[in-house]
């Protein structure tokens, strides 16, 4: 199933070129008052929504998808955890340009294990990318997205994809520059997550996946998630084993080579074979 949030807060099921407006199944959600629970709702309670979605589709009104503004998926994930260089060709460009590329990024991820980008940095396909300190490169990175679907705390990663509630495309938008990485990586808008949300049913091996990028049509990065250094189900376990992951924290699982600027005017396209396409524009905030 392929759900997105998109226009005003309303709930999405793609299919084909159109989108079902299932917003109705929003009502098995709990209200909930403060303080809240940790985590986002929607996920806490996908399989829920998921009957409500499957009992609404056939009757429910639709739309084009090229008339919707697609938001992220996730709304209100608790943390968004990201891997560093996790790809070895990434680690080799970037050793190659130490001008470019923090020292601290050059070492290994075992090294390094992961970070945080902030939440508030987090935006949908339409919303764009809004760069600020212009005169700084600013590069794209195309990561697998994973979404946690339920409460993991040192999970081992025999068991680490039973936690998946789903897979999307994620941009890392990076300003370069000698800033401590998470503050460089947290800029408003610098964490794209789209088109929508796969679930985990639909993919059933997230470490065999053809990635692309193109910026105004150029090709930058192309790989497949074979490529990984640390798979799927190991950053789970890695991640789980410093802070417990709950429904709707998002993994950046890293970005292969290619990495390139990005400036205002520029579109980046991205895809991610099994989970979607999405076009963003890049403006000056
Ligand atoms: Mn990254």
């Amino acid at each position: 199933m392929r759900l997105c949030r998109f226009d005003d807060q309303r709930l999405g099921l793609i299919d084909g070129d159109s989108v079902v407006d299932v917003s109705a199944a929003l009502e098995v959600l709990p209200t909930a008052r403060w303080p809240f629970p940790q985590g986002d709702a929607l996920i806490t309670h996908l399989d829920a929504v998921r009957a409500r979605v499957d009992a609404l589709k056939s009757t429910a009104p639709r739309r084009r998808l090229d008339e919707v503004r697609l938001l992220a998926p996730v709304a209100n994930p608790s943390k968004v955890c990201a891997a560093p260089v996790n790809y070895l060709k990434h680690l080799q460009e970037a050793e190659a340009d130490p001008a470019v590329f923090a020292r601290e990024h050059v070492r290994k991820i075992h090294e390094t294990g992961l970070f945080l980008k902030a939440t508030s940095a987090l935006v949908g396909a339409s919303e764009g990318i809004r760069l600020r300190k212009t005169e700084r490169r600013t590069d794209h990175e195309i990561e697998l997205a994973v979404i946690i679907g339920r409460t993991a705390d040192r999970v081992s990663r025999e068991s680490a994809l039973s936690y998946v509630a789903g897979y999307a495309v994620g941009l890392d938008i990076t300003l370069r520059g000698p800033e401590e990485r998470s503050l460089r990586k947290s800029i408003d808008t610098y964490c794209v997550l789209g088109p929508w949300l796969v679930t985990a049913d639909e993919v059933p091996d997230p470490s065999s996946l053809a990635l692309e990028l193109r910026v105004n049509g150029e090709l930058r990065q192309s790989a497949r998630t074979r490529d990984l250094i640390i798979d799927v189900p190991g950053l789970i376990e890695l991640a789980s084993s410093f802070y417990t992951l709950v429904p709707g924290d998002i993994l950046l699982t890293g970005t292969p080579e290619g990495v390139g600027p990005i400036a205002p005017g520029d579109v980046i396209a991205a895809k991610i074979e099994e989970i979607g396409a999405m076009s963003v524009k890049v403006s000056a905030a």
